[in-house]
């Protein structure tokens, strides 16, 4: 026939001339991948079928009738055991395109490592692929064997299991390679145990392989449903009921054909979703990382020995470990923060590891690097929560360290806000950076950026709250300044009672305001201050000095202070005359003249004092009248009522008290002119 070996050893097989029916040795006995099977693929057609094609795969021990099965099922041209001369087929995984039909079948040839007591590489490996890379793998097995833990290859399923997990468990999830159908076909089946209590048992053997898996990390909770479908038939006799397994042969062919079966195996979600045109790539890919695990190599002799001892001293190392780094723990967890954790938590690290080379050193040396990295990433892991602390326990005192130095930098008079705050803020960063550095373990993911990013939050949030504090005690003292300014000049003013007072008055208010404005302008630039707080803090510190003024003029147009001044304003007209002197007078004085006179001049100033209303219009000042708002806490404030010192019925109230007081004076002035003429 038309045997062509290649340079890797690997045959391309025809048994008739057609391309189509042409077999390729995928992975021949060196275990190495074909170089043809791109070119393969294109000579069966399939290349550009894009999605259009299934792969499928058989599994199970040797002579079970494996090839006789695809044969019949895909009109392929597989091997079959010579029963006359009982030789052996070539070791190693065969290809075939279905007859008419656009699918990839996959037929393992090899020994039975059990049997022949040959080392089972190559079966684990080949069960791994075709496991790795079909849609749908066939797992043939003779029904006296179901049950049977070793007959069933169920030991070898555990192991294919459990590497299919490692290596492709997570490509599983995501959905790139969809799940697998695992068909069991039971062989040589005599009916007496039906069907489904051949699949009951198989079902719960798979499970308990399952179960029993040493799962990765982050997929223990994986079900065996999340990756495969089981399904379940049984063929029999061939030899004893030749024409019923021809039968029922054809009927399980129909699975593998109709589209439109409910049972049809070739379900979208088992596709692998690869071009065809890259099945080649893919499945080379597959065999590589089959090849290379580890997993699937028996351990030696050697390194089961290495593996127990280094097992051992690595928990010595690490119990002496955990004995020293224990004398820090209380301490961080108090919230101190240890001098110097890092130079410790180095030498607790460099003191395991160098313990462990010392006596693991000597052992295989793949176990030995494997358990030493084991090792540190446990050293790590137990060290990284006093890091942690660390880091929390700096960013609280690095934090209080900040809020003591802000105190102090603000406690005299003349400071720079900004500046006090731009030095308290880099000390307590770079104390933070130089201790998070620190502590800081080479070869670990660990980070302190982030607490860093917290605390430089918590900073500002102080910073602000501090200028906020300081802003108001600013105003505050600019209001007291404010005050003691204007007290003086009001006062005068308000005794003089010219009729340009309340010029005078609000022309020295507007000085005094203006100069205490740009006193706050000066010295918020230092703070910070955005321009809103800046706005905010001017309109208070105008109010508030307008509400001084109104007290301070409150305060000489008291009732009495008032009536002295009015009292005091008429003394000095009808006591004294133009001169100043006091007056004497005599019988023959027009005392009701002066007396009038001094009086109307005096009930003159009430309206003068009634209201803030300068002559000059430029003089006048304004302030926006608020109202009452719980939400913002402002009070009503109306302005144009503040103008207002004396309303009409208080006018006429003080009007006539002082005409009492006045009163007195005239009765006075008669008796002394009485009292005069008696002597
Ligand atoms: P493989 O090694 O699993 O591929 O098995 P083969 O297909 O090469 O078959 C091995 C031998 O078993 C051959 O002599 C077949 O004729 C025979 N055989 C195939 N199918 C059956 C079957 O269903 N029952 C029995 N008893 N023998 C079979
Ligand atoms: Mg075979």
């Amino acid at each position: 026939n038309g045997t062509k070996p290649n340079g890797l050893g690997h045959a391309i097989e025809n048994k008739d001339s057609s391309p189509t029916s042409e077999r390729l040795q995928v992975i021949n006995d060196e275990k190495n991948f074909t170089t043809h099977l791109s070119s393969q693929i294109e000579r069966w057609g399939l290349r550009d079928v894009g999605f259009n094609y299934n792969i499928v795969a058989v599994f199970g021990s040797q002579s079970t009738g494996k090839s006789t099965l695809l044969n019949r099922l895909f009109g392929t041209t597989f091997d079959v055991m010579d029963e006359t001369r009982r030789q052996q087929t070539t070791k190693g995984i065969w290809m075939c395109r279905g007859n008419d039909m656009s699918v990839m079948v996959m037929d393992v040839e090899g020994t039975d490592g059990r049997e022949r007591g040959e080392d089972q590489d190559f079966e684990r490996k080949s069960a791994l692929f075709s496991l790795a890379s079909s849609e749908v793998l066939l797992i043939n097995l003779w029904e006296h064997q179901v049950g049977l833990y070793q007959g069933a290859n169920m030991g070898l399923l555990k192991t294919v299991f459990e590497v299919n997990l490692g290596l492709f468990g997570k490509k599983a999830q995501d959905g790139s390679q969809g799940r697998t159908l695992l068909l069991f076909v039971i062989r040589d089946h005599i009916g007496v145990t039906p069907l489904a209590n051949l699949q009951a048992t198989l079902t719960a053997d798979l499970t308990k392989i399952w179960d029993s898996l040493s799962k990765p990390q982050d997929l223990q909770d994986r079900q065996l449903s999340d990756y495969f479908d089981l399904a379940f038939t049984a063929l029999p006799h061939k030899i004893l009921a030749t024409d019923k397994f021809e039968a029922e042969v054809q009927e399980l062919r129909k699975r593998f054909v109709d589209k439109n079966r409910d049972d049809f195996v070739f379900k979208p979600a088992y596709h692998k979703r690869i071009p065809a045109d890259g099945v080649a790539f893919y499945m080379d890919n597959i065999w590589e990382q089959v090849q290379t695990n580890k997993d699937l190599d028996l351990p030696t002799q050697q390194e089961l020995l290495a593996q127990f001892r280094c097992d051992e001293i690595s928990s010595v190392a690490l119990a002496e470990f955990t004995e020293q780094s224990k004398s820090q723990r209380r301490p961080i967890e108090a919230g101190r923060v240890v001098e110097c954790l890092g130079g410790l938590m180095r030498n607790w690290r460099s003191q395991a590891l160098e313990r462990y080379d010392r006596d693991a050193s000597r052992y295989h040396q793949g176990v030995y690097k494997r358990k030493r990295d084991d090792l540190l990433a446990v050293l790590d892991s137990a060290l990284s929560p006093l890091f942690l602390g660390q880091l929390k326990n700096l960013h609280k005192s690095c934090l209080s360290a900040f809020k003591k130095e802000l105190l102090e930098g603000l406690r005299g008079e003349e400071y720079n806000f900004a500046d006090v705050v731009g030095k308290a803020r880099t000390k307590c960063e770079t104390q933070f950076t130089d201790g998070a550095t620190e502590a800081l373990l080479e070869d670990t993911d660990w980070t302190w950026e982030d607490e860093l990013e917290s605390l430089r939050e918590e900073i500002g949030n102080v910073a602000d709250q501090c200028r906020k504090d300081e802003t108001k005690k600013m105003v505050n003292l600019i209001e007291r300044n404010f005050k003691k300014q204007i007290s003086e000049p009001v006062e005068i003013n308000l005794n003089k009672a010219a009729p340009d007072m309340w010029d005078n008055v609000l022309s020295t208010f507007k000085q005094t305001l203006e100069k205490a404005e740009s006193t706050y302008l000066a010295k918020a630039r230092s703070f910070n201050c955005t321009d809103d707080e800046n706005v905010t803090s001017l309109a208070a510190l105008r109010k508030r000095a307008w509400l001084a003024l109104r007290a301070k003029i409150d305060e000489q147009t008291a009732d009495t202070v008032i009536l002295s001044k009015l009292r005091s304003h008429f003394e000095e007209r009808f006591r004294y005359d133009d001169n100043g002197v006091p007056r004497v007078w005599r019988p023959d004085d027009d005392i009701d003249g002066a007396f009038k006179k001094a009086k109307e001049q005096t009930l003159d100033l009430i309206p003068r004092y009634a209201n803030i209303a300068p002559t000059d219009p430029s003089l006048e000042f304004t302030l926006p009248s608020e109202i009452s708002d719980p939400l913002t806490s402002t009070d009503e404030f109306d302005f144009s009522s503040t103008l207002v010192i004396f309303t009409e019925t208080k006018s006429i109230d003080l009007a006539s008290r002082f005409r009492k007081d006045a009163d007195a004076y005239y009765v006075e002035a008669k008796r002394s002119t009485v009292s005069s003429i008696a002597q």
